[in-house]
């Protein structure tokens, strides 16, 4: 049983878990792959000690991080992405809050939960006027879907970040001494096992752009976590939530093997 949580706190939570299951049926008729798939709604650090791994839907970063205070979840989110290195997505605010560092707003910055070793400018594109869409092909999406990956994804992009900055890599503790007023999130404890360490050395490989002519990074991954500024899930097209079952399922599998190694040890 591998089982993937959506945090439910606030935004596209709903639409991301249809998606899932949606993924979950074209997975298996495609790949015969017999996988017992758990989808939840993650609402208290209980549910998500559950998961093997998260999405973080699109919404307003400022106030799901602070419900996400309220409820007693920011720490367990910091150990679940950046200790236990669990396979997470963030989905625009997710992306946000998924960042070691991101510009204020004029409403204030917000405490977010890090594991991406970038820097990303909330708001980007300027106001919810300015939302737009956008055909891009995705190459990271290459033969694991349904549809011939050249084909175009619909992107959404609603009040979009974008990652400004690649930071240095710092074992996922990054404090940029030069930006004060950046939001810059408590250093992580020790990883507790070998396999988080080896993930946390992963670095940070832009996924897509804009377009070739823009500095405008729109989906960044490093190891098992990977964000994208635009909503897969407010469109009906699966192919990116098939992709990520996938890379849990190689997660899980990396944990597995990892684990009957170090018990005979
Ligand atoms: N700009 C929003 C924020 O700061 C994110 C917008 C979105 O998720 N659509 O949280």
């Amino acid at each position: 049983d591998v089982t993937v949580g959506v945090l439910a706190l606030q935004g596209a939570f709903s639409e991301h878990v249809q998606l899932l299951r949606l993924a979950a049926q074209g997975l298996k008729a495609r790949k015969a792959v017999d996988v017992k798939w758990g989808f939840i709604e993650v609402r208290t650090p209980q549910e998500l000690s559950t998961c093997d791994g998260l999405i973080i839907p699109g919404g307003e970063s400022t106030a799901m991080s602070l419900v996400a205070a309220r409820s007693g979840l920011l720490e367990p989110l910091r150990d679940f992405v950046k200790v236990l290195r669990k396979p997470t997505w963030g989905t625009c605010a997710g992306l946000i809050l998924l960042a070691e560092s991101a510009n204020r707003t004029k409403k204030g910055g917000q405490e977010l939960i890090g594991g991406l070793d970038v820097r990303v400018n909330r708001n980007h594109f300027g106001r919810q006027v300015e939302s737009f869409q956008a055909n891009l092909s995705l190459p990271f999406l290459g033969d694991t879907v349904d549809k011939d990956a050249s084909e175009p994804f619909r992107c959404v992009f609603i009040r979009a970040p974008v990652v400004e900055k690649l930071l240095p890599h710092k074992e996922g503790i990054q404090v940029e001494e030069a930006e004060q007023d950046a939001t810059v999130v408590a250093p992580a404890k020790t990883p507790a096992d070998e396999l988080a360490k080896e993930e946390l050395k992963a670095d940070v490989e832009v996924m897509a752009k804009l377009s070739a002519e823009t500095p405008d990074i729109i989906a960044v991954r490093q190891g098992n976590v990977f964000g994208c500024s635009f909503h897969p899930e407010l469109t009906a097209d699966s192919r990116i939530h098939v992709w990520w079952l996938e890379e849990i399922l190689k997660a899980v599998q990396r944990r597995q093997e990892f684990e009957l190694v170090d018990g005979t040890v």
